[in-house]
């Protein structure tokens, strides 16, 4: 590439790429050379001149570069090739005429700050086809939507294209949420299926993309377990936990959230599914519930903690594991001998081992002993990088109580 921009970075900051992670800050660059703008294509230095990479410049941004390619690469020219070898990774492990699946997750993807979902189903009116859910999250990347926009069009021939740019890191990128239809024509909701279960995908204003689909293997590892026993599903969302173990036969199921349309979803999807009988839904702070559970005496033979990632930042880890401490302590006190807890942190911020220890703390102030019946990850459409924390973000430990 002739007339390059080039990044430099301060001595030895070069490490952290090096082992694999994506991103530079500001505070690791030594200088510019040139004038980079939103979008541009950078190349990477070490301040002995080793060469680390492509990537593109987010000039409001803390995390001022994130790399997409090893190579001297214009972004043009990676854009497409990496799309297709995103979807290839998906169709080896989805079978993608029946199945929704994250098709592109940022930079664990060679596309930084670009997050895809395509969701397979029914629109309404019987038409059926793929929509994909697109949120574009870095400065750098939104230069490019126009483009992502063609190429997403161009591999995938969607249905349509709905963008949900909305997340609170757009102001650290000098973004302003986007919400709206890209391409074709996006219903209000659809139906997909999930485990054999149809389940409706609201993509205009449901939470994250629509649906969480990171936890759509560990749902059906829970449900394995589920089989005649009272299951309750805290943290519900739309209830993909909890209508995964009604379906594989549990006796009933509570479904817990704060969010009263989530709640509405999980009544639908129950009926949709034939499952209204043993499932039952209950709006409230899951905290409170849970204690409340406890001192009234019900127990269960499964429990599903799914919460929101209490740690948004470095600074709130403590208080983070606090709260993970506390949730779990309730729920390991509500299982029967034998039991299973299903319990999950979504926090990139939070690692695995404190996210293990703070259980095990739970459950000695629970005075319970627990066996790790499994240690899941999000499923293979959220793949990681090696080296990049952030990509691992999502820890889910099913253990049983003894
Ligand atoms: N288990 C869900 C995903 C959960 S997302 C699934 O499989 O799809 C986290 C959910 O926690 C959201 O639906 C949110 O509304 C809910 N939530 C957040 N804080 C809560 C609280 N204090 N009590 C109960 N629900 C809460």
């Amino acid at each position: 590439m002739h007339h390059q921009i080039r990044v430099v970075l301060k001595p030895r900051e070069e490490d952290r790429l090096i082992r694999g992670h994506p991103w530079v800050y500001d505070n690791e660059i030594a200088r510019v050379q040139g004038s980079p703008v939103a979008g541009d294509a950078v190349a990477l230095e070490s301040a002995r001149g080793r060469f680390l990479g492509t990537a593109l410049w987010s000039p409001a941004s803390k995390i001022r570069a994130r790399r997409y390619s090893d190579e001297a690469l214009p972004f043009a020219s990676h854009l497409r090739p990496a799309l297709d070898r995103a979807l290839k990774l998906r169709a080896a492990e989805f079978d993608l005429d029946r199945e929704s699946c994250r098709v592109v997750f940022g930079e664990a993807d060679g596309l930084p700050g670009l997050i895809v979902d395509r969701f397979v189903g029914e629109a309404p009116d019987a038409v059926k086809g793929s929509w994909l859910s697109v949120q574009v999250l870095a400065a750098g990347m939104a230069a490019h939507k126009s483009a992502v926009v063609e190429a997403l069009e161009a591999a995938l021939s969607p249905n349509g294209i709905m963008e949900r740019s909305e997340a609170p890191v757009l102001a650290y990128e000098g973004l302003k949420p986007s919400v709206g239809i890209l391409a074709g024509s996006v219903p209000q909701s659809l139906t997909m299926l999930e485990n054999g279960l149809r389940f409706e995908v609201d993509l205009a204003s449901g939470q994250k993309t629509g649906w969480f689909l990171d936890q759509a293997r560990n749902r059906a590892a829970a449900a394995r377990r589920a089989g005649g026993l009272r299951v309750l599903d805290a943290f519900c969302n739309q209830g993909g936990f909890g209508l995964a173990c009604a379906a594989a036969g549990a006796a009933s199921v509570l479904a817990v959230d704060s969010s009263a349309p989530a709640l509405a979803a999980v009544t639908a999807n129950a009926a949709r599914n034939g499952l209204s009988d043993r499932v039952s839904t209950r709006e409230a702070n899951a905290f409170d519930l849970l204690r409340e559970l406890e001192r009234s005496g019900k127990r269960f033979g499964l429990v599903v903690l799914d919460p929101p990632a209490f740690a948004k930042n470095k600074a709130s880890v403590e208080g983070a594991l606090r709260g993970y401490k506390d949730i779990n302590l309730r729920a390991m006190k509500l299982l029967e001998p034998g039991g299973y807890l299903v319990t999950c942190s979504c926090s990139s911020w939070v690692d695995r081992d404190s996210f293990m220890s703070t259980i095990a703390d739970a459950a000695a102030d629970a005075r319970r002993r627990f066996r790790v019946l499994e240690e899941r990850p999000a499923a293979p459409d959220h793949p990681a990088l090696l080296g990049y924390s952030e990509s691992r973000y999502l820890k889910c430990a099913i253990l049983q109580a003894l």
